[in-house]
């Protein structure tokens, strides 16, 4: 595995193809190119490679404590190929049924969706079947452009630069990751934002970031003022186990962390939740808005006759998305206090309106952080007075 890395740093450096067979290495390796898992947030697989040079990748979820893994079939490799090629991959998804759509790169820093002619499904869907051109060199191929744990926590450090947040590690995952948050602005009340509780759900993370981008970047009077008044506390990556062990839904534990804010079984929702509490303390918190991706845009909130005081924000966001953005949420009202959800817990113990954000798998990133920058303008606008 290390020496696959050596490799690819090799030719991500411009090194010319100089490599016998018996150089390439990882989970299969044939017809002069391997495939590899070793780099963070790689999905679960294992391979093979045909006579005839195709591949068939299997797709693994995590193992998971309660039986019916949400249907999230992560994928992302790594192939390392002395030459020019087309390469045909079948995804083996077994009893699972095919959800992203594949990205490559080749720095895996830049990515391209492959066009949906180069992707053929099964009648059962639980078999996708990608052909793509490589280069000599490190192709990486993913369901989403990948992020692994630091990307959101790194990208979260530069927006809030010089904006006077602190850093905070307020716990450890079960393997023992430091658990990151950032808490700043001032006063007598307090607003919560987390994301990426459930690893591949990028989209979601995109509309977090437009989000933080547009509550921390406005500089005019109603958003100083909103910042003077609010502390504003985020957490952009709660499940780093999750997202860098490649798992479809889980924490390291085997545990859909969105359905342990009640039982906290797990450390990352033990910390995460005496974290906010210990950061709003006894002030108000207006919002709590946890951003995540699923097969359509869609609110999940409470009911508007819910018992929080500031449940009027939730007519204010919606009129705002409504306002602004060419496609809309859809929205749902609910709430059940044993679900479990970081939803369910805002409403019942921060008494403040919590709120699931879900964007479409497949929206822009333009798109998702346009509603997120929507949704701190609706802030602002209603807070601010
Ligand atoms: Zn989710």
């Amino acid at each position: 595995m290390k020496r696959a890395i050596a490799i690819a740093a090799m030719f991500a450096l411009g090194g010319c193809s100089m490599l016998g067979p018996s150089a390439l290495s990882g989970i299969c390796t044939a017809h002069g190119f391997a495939i590899d898992i070793d780099f963070a947030a790689a999905g679960r697989h294992d391979c093979v490679i045909a006579p005839d040079g195709s591949v068939v990748v299997s797709v693994d979820h995590e193992p998971a404590l309660v039986e019916g893994i949400n249907p999230s079939p992560w994928f992302a490799f790594r192939v390392t190929s002395e030459t020019a090629r087309n390469l045909v991959t079948t995804l083996d998804y077994t009893d699972y049924t095919h959800r992203y759509r594949p990205f490559v790169s080749t720095d895996g820093a830049r990515w391209t969706v492959l066009p949906d002619s180069a992707v053929q499904l099964n009648e059962g869907k639980t078999r996708a079947r990608i052909s793509f051109d490589i280069k000599p060199g490190v192709t990486w191929v993913a369901g989403q452009p990948l992020s692994p744990a630091r990307d959101n926590l790194d990208w979260t450090r530069r927006a809030l630069m010089g904006a006077g947040f602190t850093e905070v590690e307020y716990g450890r995952s079960l393997e023992g990751r430091p658990l990151i948050g950032f808490v700043g602005g001032g006063g007598i009340d307090a607003v919560v934002a987390i994301t990426r509780q459930h690893p591949p759900e990028t989209t979601g993370q995109e509309a977090f970031r437009g989000f933080v981008e547009r509550l921390v970047g406005r500089s005019d009077t109603k958003a100083l003022t909103f910042r003077g008044r609010h502390r504003i506390i985020l957490a952009p990556m709660p499940n780093p186990d999750g997202v860098d062990g490649g798992h479809w839904r889980l924490n390291a534990g085997g545990m859909d962390l969105n359905r342990d804010w009640g039982g906290f079984t797990q450390p990352e929702t033990r910390a995460l939740s005496g974290w906010i509490r210990e950061q709003a303390g006894s002030r108000r918190v207006v919002s709590m808005m946890d951003f995540h991706s699923t097969d359509r845009t869609v609110i999940y909130a409470p009911p508007l006759d819910a018992p929080s005081p500031t449940i009027g924000f939730l007519p204010a966001l919606k009129e705002t998305f409504d306002r602004v953005l060419p496609a809309p949420p859809e929205w749902t009202y609910s709430h059940n206090p044993d679900g479990g959800t970081s939803k369910g817990w805002a409403l019942e113990v921060l008494k403040a309106p919590g709120i699931t954000v879900e964007l479409w798998d497949h929206i822009s990133p333009q798109e998702a952080r346009a509603l997120g920058a929507a949704a701190a303008d609706a802030l602002i606008e209603h807070f601010a007075k």
